[in-house]
């Protein structure tokens, strides 16, 4: 399992095709600066599949990939937006009907991950909160459980904030919404699998401020912040059908974690499972056995828990490698926090591994 290579990702990313400011061109370039090895474009109800493939320059290469963020465009308030990726088409006529759109996407072998879930109203610059209600549907891949543009929204409840949020980005990304781990284990312990992602949600959007224009976070900061590392099943290729196949595989078991990579790189980090005879990695399963000992390897030392169903199983403080023995089965995860510009931040949070009992459970 020390097999897997792990690729960082930025994903949900709006061009001009939509509400963002830049263009495919645009992205490619704050992604080759960032360090990314993919990006995945989500333009609202519209795929641009033209602009998928490498592009390289001066020695490195970025993959950009595109999915859509699919959404009834009728409803008002807004709500349910939909991140669908990988069905190699244009999904938008199924805004209309959310379940629709999942079955369509699952029989095309693409993804589909509930965009925001939950989000708080910023009635300061005029936004409305847009999150998922919709919660009878099936079928859906997973749960975006962390997304910038959300976070910055939910922080703006005076001026001050708007100001300093607006001109300090680094100072955004402090955790996920309780709400939305909560939604989560929740559905983990019902026995469903659901894979988690991070998004940008970038717009490079622009802000006129008397005669200047100014690009409130630029596409780059974006992505050195929110992102989702991938543990792939062997290391890209530099070919594009191939390479897509290896992420979304990865992507829809779970092989990956949500990571804050801007107050330490989260390259490395490692969640492992050793049963009898048994391995597994994040978004896998194995079987009790009488026991299962959880290993949690950080790229340094930082307070990490590990969660099972929303209960904290363990906690440790200041260690970079961690371990425990559980005996219950169930979903288990891990979050890492770290200190860094006078606050405590959520670092990593990792898909769980599923401990299954002799039942299949
Ligand atoms: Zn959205
Ligand atoms: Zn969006």
């Amino acid at each position: 399992m020390s097999s897997h290579s792990e690729a960082v990702i930025a994903l949900h990313i709006h061009t001009r095709f939509s509400d963002g400011t830049g263009t495919h061109k645009d992205v490619v370039r704050a992604a080759l600066r960032a360090g990314l090895d993919a990006v995945i474009v989500t333009d609202h109800n519209v795929w641009v599949g033209d602009a998928e493939g490498y592009y390289r320059e001066n020695g490195q290469r970025v993959l950009m990939l595109v999915g859509e963020e699919v959404h009834d465009r009728t409803l008002i308030p807004q709500r349910n937006h939909a991140l669908i990726l990988g069905t190699g088409k244009e999904m938008a006529a199924y805004a209309d009907d959310t379940q629709r759109l999942f079955t369509v996407t699952a029989q095309a072998g693409g993804l589909a991950f509930l965009a925001h879930p939950v989000e708080r109203a910023a009635p300061l610059v005029h936004e409305l909160d847009i999150p998922w209600v919709n919660w009878e549907v099936e079928g859906y891949t997973g749960l975006e459980i962390w997304n910038a543009l959300s976070e910055f929204k939910g922080h703006l409840r005076t001026p001050w904030h708007l100001l300093f949020y607006g001109l300090l980005f680094h100072q955004v990304a402090v955790a996920p919404f309780e709400e939305v781990l909560q939604r989560w284990d929740a559905l983990l312990a019902s026995g469903k699998r659901v894979a988690a992602v991070g998004g940008a949600d970038a717009h490079a959007l622009h802000y006129h401020l008397g005669p200047l224009t100014v690009t409130l976070f630029p596409y780059e900061k974006h992505f050195r912040a929110i992102t989702t590392h991938v543990l792939l099943s062997e290391p890209l290729s530099g070919h594009l059908e191939h390479d897509r196949r290896l992420i979304y595989d990865a992507l829809r078991k779970g092989r990956a974690f949500v990571a804050n990579d801007l107050p330490a790189s989260a390259r490395g980090f490692r969640f492992t499972a050793t049963g009898h005879h048994a391995e597994a990695v994040m978004g896998e399963q194995i079987a009790l056995n009488g026991g299962v000992t959880l290993q949690i390897r950080l790229p340094r030392k930082a307070e990490c828990r590990l969660v099972r169903h929303g209960e904290v199983v363990q906690r440790w403080r200041g260690r970079d490698v961690c371990a425990a023995t559980v005996t219950e089965p169930g979903a288990y995860r891990v979050e890492a926090y770290l200190t860094a510009w006078g606050r405590r931040r959520g670092w990593i949070f990792s898909n769980p591994i599923y401990v299954m009992d002799e039942t299949g459970k």
